[in-house]
């Protein structure tokens, strides 16, 4: 079988100022261990005006977070009146950005066209694009779930070489789970997850699939981190809520 390095990623979503980012950046990295911090990759994405500040402590006190931001532009530069490049953001260090976030194709109606040109963008500059999917509770009621998903996957890679697959981190997000209290179960998160990458193994072949890492997310905390991480298709967590305060993130990091 193939290992996959664990990710736990902290989606702060528009939560805390640069003060507040510091702040919360130095007590993560206090509360983790060198060992822990390679054992398991641990990730922050902060509000853009954040990045420069996490930058500054990440880079000064040489701690072993990644950060990344929470959505870009499909574009390079020009004339995109308030959005953020690729470039911009793989400048400041960014290894990492979130793409097709539910709250982004629910508030700013971002479709699976838009997304796969931001995968790309991600790609292009490289950055790791962690590519959210997952459906509404209605579509979960219909059990339409698997293949809701798989077409939502297969938009966002449209395009996309076998190699630059491997690069793409997937977060499975039922929208009925997130910030809602209700996590999927274990089994619910590991159906998907094991969907996805069987799809990955239709479109690209095994050994592509096999690198590919899957992340849960939808009301993750450190109580039942461990029973999802337990899952052989889920190779880490996206959290919302639970990364805003370091001492619980950082539980969710030790989950092993
Ligand atoms: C998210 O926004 O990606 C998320 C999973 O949020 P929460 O953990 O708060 O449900």
């Amino acid at each position: 079988s193939v290992t996959r390095r664990p990710l736990m990623a902290g989606n702060w979503k528009m939560n805390l100022n640069h003060l507040e980012a510091n702040l919360l950046v130095q007590k993560l990295a206090a509360s983790l261990t060198e060992q822990q911090l390679t054992a398991v990759e641990t990730v922050v994405l902060p509000p853009f005006t954040d990045l420069r500040t996490v930058q500054t402590a990440v880079d000064g006190d040489k701690l072993l977070i990644g950060y990344g931001g929470q959505d870009l532009s499909p574009y390079q530069s020009g004339a995109y009146t308030g959005d953020i490049s690729g470039a911009m953001l793989a400048k400041l260090g960014c290894t990492y950005v979130t793409v097709g976030h539910s709250e982004r194709r629910q508030y700013h109606y971002e479709d699976d066209a838009i997304v796969n040109a931001k995968v790309a963008a991600a790609l292009a500059n490289g950055l790791t694009p962690i590519l959210c999917i997952g459906e509404g509770l209605e579509i979960r009621e219909q059990l339409r779930h698997v293949p809701h998903c798989c077409d939502q996957l297969d938009g966002a890679l449209k395009g996309l070489t076998a190699e630059q697959v491997t690069k793409v981190v997937v977060a499975y997000e039922p929208v009925w789970a997130i910030g809602t209290g209700k996590t999927a179960t274990p089994e619910d998160a590991q159906e998907v997850c094991g969907e996805v990458r069987k799809r990955l193994v239709e479109t690209y072949d095994q050994g592509t699939a096999d690198q590919v890492r899957i992340l849960y997310g939808g009301s993750v905390k450190s109580s039942n981190v461990a029973s999802i991480m337990s899952q052989p298709d889920v190779d880490g967590a996206l959290v919302g809520g639970a990364s805003l305060d370091a001492e619980e993130f950082a539980k969710i990091c030790r989950f092993p």
